[in-house]
């Protein structure tokens, strides 16, 4: 029986497919030579392979040999993984396939398939030098959820913001009469109508709250609150909604000049600074927690460094480990031919060579093999979520985010219990993480 996928940490995929889509962009073909071909959920493979088909007659007539060699085999290689679908996966996919340019005169075939975390919504056939990634570099950031609700005495709307996509979810008129129609009644009477009238409505509008939010207030980062005037305000401050909902509200709320579906997507376009001040401000939260660690003698539940933070690791010690979002990194092991001894290294590509010619560390014999080569933030996580230590991704769009990289190299860790130091300055070499 097949076991179920093993859940990945979002912010892991997240960091992935951003790592991923690097990679795509960096390679550059020598001509236009470099196919990208993105079949949304739902498109007829046939149809697929009738365009592909008709592309592959066309790079016939290119005059370039190399060229139309390099497009051949591309679309050649394209129809062949289009073959191994029955139907489009869920969020369909999107093949990249061509000869990458390396060196002088010299290219070499890359494949790259991505089944992006969002629904593609466009069929894309291009050939260029480079590869074609827009649709999926607006997916980068993890699709958050948001509850949604503008209000005034007249109209509810009800949605959420999911990624940068506003779903309607519902909509309520209330029976609250104008303050302007009230026929022959006397001016105290109407207005207790009015004021019955417009609660029944709150409570009905916070009970719909209830039933669309509070299912998901677990995933739910925050309910974004709009309309025109002060109803909302009072909404919220008379205390209408659930409690658990009503912490959940972002200050200030928003004002909309409606309180239908546009109204919610003019909350979103309000919202949307705010939002991202948040997320900034809870980054710049977590690294001074770490850095008010660094400030106490002998760095209190602080670790950073390669050394440290392998032992801590090992150890099982970490509480937090903060990674930067910018850290591109390899785990290389090696392994010494002559003694025998294996160590591992946290390199950047650049940095490979230069470590990959330097004799043994152990018995300066010539210089040890690589072994295997992974993703090193992959292998972070991995081994801290073993532990029971949580992870947090940290842009690099503040200046805490910006000191994590500069000054601590990408990673530091918060520790459960403070871990005896090593003397001296921790170094970049570990043998053991
Ligand atoms: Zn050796």
């Amino acid at each position: 029986m097949a076991s179920p996928a093993p859940a990945v940490d979002p912010q892991l995929a997240r960091y992935s497919f951003q790592r991923k889509l690097d990679e795509i962009a960096a390679a550059r073909g020598r001509a236009t030579e470099l196919i990208s071909l993105y079949v949304p959920p739902g498109k007829q493979l046939s149809d697929v392979m009738g365009y592909l088909r008709n592309e592959y007659a066309q790079s016939s007539n290119i005059k370039s040999r190399t060229t139309r060699k390099n497009v051949m085999w591309a679309i050649e290689s394209i129809m062949g993984r289009v073959r191994q679908y029955r139907t489009p996966p869920a969020n369909g996919v999107a093949f990249f396939v061509g000869s990458k340019a390396v060196g002088a005169d010299k290219s070499e075939p890359v494949t790259f398939i991505v089944e992006p975390p969002e629904p593609l919504n466009t069929y894309l056939y291009r050939c260029d030098s480079t590869f074609y990634l827009d649709p999926l570099l607006d997916m980068v950031h993890e699709p958050e959820l948001w509850g949604l609700l503008v209000i005034d005495r007249a109209e509810a709307t009800f949605g959420f913001l999911r990624g940068k996509r506003v779903e309607v979810l519902r909509n309520k008129q209330s029976q609250v009469p104008s303050k302007h129609g009230r026929g022959g009644q006397s001016a105290h009477r109407f207005e207790r109508l009015i004021e019955h009238a417009a609660h029944d409505f709150f409570v009905r509008c916070a009970e719909i709250a209830t039933e669309l939010f509070l299912p998901k207030k677990d995933v739910l980062k925050g309910i974004l609150v709009g309309g025109p005037g002060g109803t909302k305000e009072f909404f919220v401050k008379e205390g209408f909604l659930h409690y658990e909902l009503q912490q959940k509200v972002v200050q200030p709320l928003f004002d909309t000049g409606y309180t239908d579906d546009y109204g919610l997507k003019e909350l979103v376009d309000h919202a949307t600074q705010a939002i991202h001040g948040l997320e900034i401000v809870a980054e710049k939260e977590v690294v001074q927690r770490f850095l008010n660690e660094v400030r106490k003698a002998d760095a209190g539940l602080a670790a950073y460094g390669a050394t440290e933070l392998a032992a801590a690791i090992d150890a099982g010690a970490v509480a937090l480990l903060l990674v930067s979002e910018g850290l591109r990194k390899n785990w290389v092991e090696f392994r010494c031919a002559s003694c025998g001894y294996e160590f591992g290294r946290a390199l950047t590509e650049s940095e490979l060579p230069k470590v990959a010619a330097a004799p043994c560390p152990k018995c300066g014999g010539p210089a040890p093999a690589v072994v295997s080569s992974t993703d090193y933030v992959e292998r972070l996580f991995a081994k801290v979520q073993a532990s029971g230590g949580e992870i947090r991704l940290i842009s690099t769009e503040s200046e805490e985010g910006d000191m994590l990289v500069k000054a601590f190299g990408g990673v530091a860790a918060i520790l459960r219990y403070p871990m005896p130091r090593s003397s001296g300055m921790a170094s970049q070499a570990s043998s053991s993480a």
